[in-house]
């Protein structure tokens, strides 16, 4: 797998570039990504299936920005997505509507008209009720609209809290003991194509274990539902393998993770299908903040920093940890504090009690395996204008999102 962030002569650099020059153009906070490891994680994904009948979706919710998914496209990725909004953007982006599915536990009525007129693949189906809302939506374009339950399997997948979802206790699909019955049901309706199963348990996932027992369920499932003459022919396994956000986690490889599903559905005739999202994104990118002061306390060192909880939330929470590194490494003493941002709010910290270079103010660090989640959840708490985002290819850079100014924090009020 491709490291894209490296020290070159003590600076950190990516693709040939020297991320203290992005940082003094472009100003900090700043998101930074590299387009060639992107593209090299979506691709050990769609390679790893070898000749298997497969797509893969790239979430959309790990990192929506518009350049990205443009270059996603480009490259034959499909697009799960979980909102109208998201449609919007992979149009916009150039994404083909027949390789979108549209997941979540909630679509209004308004998203299911609009992405059935767009033509998409699949909706991701995540009730009965769902199911019915698409039925007559579908019958009134006069068209059948392709679904797929999501099936809950009642698996632990061993990870956060807020980003694990295949337990029966979460809100997320539907029993798979009861799935058989609803698809019998839906199948009167007259306007949709059952044609597949889905589910997705989590994220963050550091072992391939939980997602190949969910799957185990989800194929004996497959057997029942098509013994029921309910003609099977898509499995979505949804996203979720991990990253390492630290040098002691070992996410699964792509490779291994897709050719253990493989193996396990050879000769089922299955179109099989993942969405991936963190795992593509996540490692490509950083957030590019300046220190701005140092204080101590009693009994504690603080490193306050010009990027906030509202650039990225996920330390604040997830209680996610990212590596905190010199964009120009000085020598090899180091400090241990608290990593803080400018928010008023006592959760606005990168971390805790850290063990860092000795940095001073005027230095530029690097939050590292920023990619995914990140500047997808910014806001402007605190009135705050969000983050320029960069895009580096080759052996330039380009900003793919403007930082937003005081004019921005206001417009429609
Ligand atoms: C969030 C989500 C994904 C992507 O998960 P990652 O952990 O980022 O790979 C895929 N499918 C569904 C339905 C999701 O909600």
């Amino acid at each position: 797998m491709l490291e894209p962030y490296f020290y070159r002569d003590n600076e950190l650099t990516v693709e040939g570039v020297t991320l203290a020059d992005i940082a003094k153009k472009e100003g900090t906070p700043c998101y930074v990504y590299s387009s060639a490891a992107i593209l090299e994680r979506y691709q050990a994904y769609d390679r790893a299936f070898g000749i298997a009948p497969h797509q893969v979706y790239y979430a959309v919710k790990a990192n929506s920005n518009l350049s990205l998914l443009r270059m996603m496209a480009e490259a034959g990725a499909g697009f799960d997505i979980v909102s109208g909004g998201e449609l919007f953007r992979v149009l916009k982006a150039g994404g083909d509507p027949a390789k979108v599915v549209f997941s979540g536990v909630g679509k209004s009525r308004e998203e299911v008209e609009y992405a059935i007129a767009s033509g998409i693949h699949s909706f991701n189906c995540e009730s009965e009720a769902e199911l019915a809302l698409i039925n007559s939506i579908a019958a009134r374009h006069d068209v059948s609209a392709r679904a797929a339950l999501r099936v809950n399997p009642n698996v632990d997948a061993r990870t956060h809290p807020y980003i694990s979802t295949g337990l029966h206790d979460h809100k997320f699909g539907i029993n798979i003991d009861h799935v058989k019955e609803i698809y019998d049901r839906a199948a009167g309706l007259g306007h949709l194509k059952l044609e597949g199963v889905s589910c997705h348990i989590g994220s963050q996932l550091l072992d391939t274990k939980p997602l190949l027992e969910a799957l185990d369920g989800v194929l004996a499932l497959v057997e029942k539902l098509r013994a029921a003459g309910h003609p099977i022919q898509e499995l979505d396994m949804g996203g979720g393998l991990g990253v390492a956000y630290t040098d002691e986690q070992q996410p699964p490889s792509t490779e291994t993770y897709i050719q253990l599903v493989c193996k396990k559905t050879a000769g089922l005739g299955l179109k099989l299908m993942v969405e991936p999202g963190r795992s593509i994104v996540a490692s490509a990118g950083v957030l590019l903040t300046r220190v701005m002061y140092r204080k101590t306390t009693a009994n504690k060192e603080f490193v306050i920093v010009d990027a906030a909880m509202n650039d990225l939330i996920r330390p604040a929470l997830y209680q996610a940890h990212h590596e905190i590194v010199p964009l120009r490494h000085r020598d090899a003493v180091t400090i241990t504090a608290d990593v803080v941002g400018p928010v008023c709010e006592s959760g606005d910290f990168f971390a805790r009690d850290r063990e860092l270079a000795n940095v001073f103010s005027g230095d530029y660090v690097a939050l590292m395996t920023a990619g995914a989640y990140g500047f997808v959840q910014a806001s402007n708490y605190n009135s705050r204008p969000r983050a320029a985002e960069v895009m580096v290819d080759g052996a330039g850079w380009k900003v793919i999102r403007k930082r937003e100014t005081f004019e921005d924090l206001v417009r429609g009020e």
